[in-house]
């Protein structure tokens, strides 16, 4: 049996492994958290990621290496040099964990990004807020996720409180996109080179958190522009897994933002509203197997359940719901769970979304 291990323990470490095991497949976890809600479904190993000996173990019992979460460090890889069978690439791991070179490397492949510079002093902050106008976002390079890490400048004024609030770490300054809309694709390479791509899904964000994602986003010309720009990015880094790309989406143009190179939150509706879902086929790439059919059954919309949860019983009054709790300590602004709901009527679905807003809220 092909042993995966996963670096990190969290939610969609839980959702890979409970989709390995069908395909034959075993995971085991790695996380320093204690309560690693990956605990209930797999086997974790508890410990610190710079602890050479545990972490070198955990490899040497593992057939493939793949993780759930970006922050993994240069240290972490020179304590995993040895290990070949590393998907997706450190390569692409490095570039998506740094919002320069993501940005540059998007800019590099022709697909455009809002204007962006890196920023290593209040002078040069001020130069670029000239250049490219207010609003604009200064953000971490690295490590900023769900909005944090991040300050919109929208007043001369707000230029030094950001340099204040951010200014000991690197960072890149963004011209503002003013968008319509957020999209993101998510897509399949196999160890062959075969892709397959998700449909475009729309996103809802609150307080730089996602909330809802909306699948299809129905745009015949903005589907091909994404499919396009994403067979671009997975070729050009070799890629091995699933990927999402974040776009914003303004008049007929696609904008990225960022890519996660990894199984993503807009893609939990998968599970029940495509064929193969995107955890299954993360472990299909990286195991070598023939990657899934990606199209959809009818429509679907995830909905986070976020610092609560709504109860299963609840929810699951309404046909079409199916009810997803990470089994994680409630806490404000934590990802505790998701909804999926499943229609193939788009009206009856988006009634079914005005319900279970009402419960959520
Ligand atoms: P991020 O952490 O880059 O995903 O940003 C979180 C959220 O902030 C995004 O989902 C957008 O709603 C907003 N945002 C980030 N960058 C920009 C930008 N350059 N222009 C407009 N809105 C942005």
């Amino acid at each position: 049996m092909t042993r995966i291990g996963v670096l990190g323990a969290g939610q969609l470490a839980k959702m890979l492994s409970v989709a390995a095991y069908p395909l034959g497949l075993s995971t085991v976890c790695y996380d320093p958290t204690p309560d690693a809600c990956a605990k209930q479904v797999a086997n974790v190993i508890t410990a610190d990621y710079l602890n050479q000996d545990t972490l070198k173990d955990f490899a040497s019992k593992v057939d493939v290496i793949t993780f759930e979460t970006e922050n993994i460090t240069a240290e972490i890889f020179s304590i995993l040099a040895d290990c070949d069978k590393f998907y997706p690439s450190k390569n692409a791991l490095l570039i998506a964990q740094d919002r320069l070179l993501e940005k540059q490397c998007l800019n590099q492949l022709g697909i455009p990004t809002a204007p962006f510079t890196d920023i290593n002093s209040l002078e040069s902050l001020h130069a670029a807020v000239t250049e490219f106008g207010m609003p604009c976002i200064l953000k971490t390079r690295r490590g900023g996720y769900d909005g944090k890490g991040q300050a919109v400048i929208h007043l001369q004024d707000d230029i030094a409180l950001a340099w204040e609030q951010l200014g000991n770490r690197p960072l890149i300054l963004e011209g503002f996109v003013p968008f319509n809309t957020e999209v993101s694709m998510l897509a399949v390479r196999g160890s062959n080179g075969d892709i397959k791509t998700y449909p475009l899904v729309e996103n809802i964000h609150k307080e730089g958190i996602l909330r809802e994602s909306y699948a299809p986003f129905e745009n015949h010309h903005l589907e091909k522009l994404a499919i396009k720009n994403m067979h671009k990015l997975l070729k050009h880094l070799d890629y091995v897994g699933v990927l999402a790309i974040e776009f914003f989406v303004t008049k007929n143009q696609l904008i990225a933002n960022e890519i996660a190179p990894r199984v993503h939150n807009t893609g939990h509706w998968t599970i029940e509203g495509a064929v193969t879902s995107q955890f299954e086929n993360h472990m299909r790439a990286i195991a070598g197997f023939p990657v899934g059919d990606c199209s959809v059954r009818g429509y679907s919309c995830m909905v986070n359940m976020i610092s609560e949860e709504v109860a299963a019983s609840e929810v699951l009054q309404m046909a079409g719901a199916h009810y997803h709790s990470y089994g994680k300590t409630a806490r404000a602004n934590r990802k505790l769970g998701h909804i999926t709901l499943c229609h193939d009527n788009k009206t009856q679905l988006n009634l079914m979304r005005k319900q279970i807003r009402q419960l959520i809220s």
